[in-house]
């Protein structure tokens, strides 16, 4: 076998913000709840409840839900922010962005469309699925993240 990809170790872009199911069932973003209060967050918050209302409790790991309708959507023209990683020597290819509302959480988060979703095939209230997704692969490493695949369902 030609060397390259199958000798990469798969890592995560940013460390426990979603499951390592890579098989594309069960794959899931994690964010924290506390057990005063409930809130959500994710970004995972690690150290206290950023609800003010809360004199805090626990924050555990939380899946969260897998689908969510669109809210919002861009093509990248621009290189993403952090976590996004990005060799700024590299050659930029375009992606489209999303901003997708969960399903019951009712929070808003970002992540890049599944590669070969365009423009074109996105509406504002679509339902999008959440799969693990491929940033970026140098060397030694094929840096996983997550995507935003449309499920067909409007
Ligand atoms: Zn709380």
């Amino acid at each position: 076998m030609p060397g390259g990809i199958l000798t990469r170790t798969r890592t995560p872009v940013v460390a426990g913000w979603f499951t390592a199911d890579e098989e594309g069932t069960g794959f899931r973003l994690l964010g924290t709840r506390c057990s005063a209060c409930s809130a959500v967050f994710f970004p995972r918050e690690d150290s206290f409840c950023r609800n003010p209302a809360c004199t805090g409790g626990e924050l555990a790991p939380v899946p969260l839900s897998p689908r969510g309708r669109v809210w919002s959507y861009t093509d990248g023209r621009y290189r993403p922010p952090a976590p996004y990683v990005s060799d700024p020597g590299a050659e930029w290819k375009p992606y489209v962005l999303l901003a997708v509302e969960l399903e019951a959480e009712r929070m808003v988060v970002l992540g890049q469309a599944a590669p070969g979703v365009e423009l074109a095939d996105l509406t504002v209230g679509m339902e999008v699925e959440v799969v693990p997704g491929v940033l970026n692969e140098d060397a030694g490493t094929t840096w996983t993240t997550w995507h935003w695949q449309p499920t067909g369902a409007r």
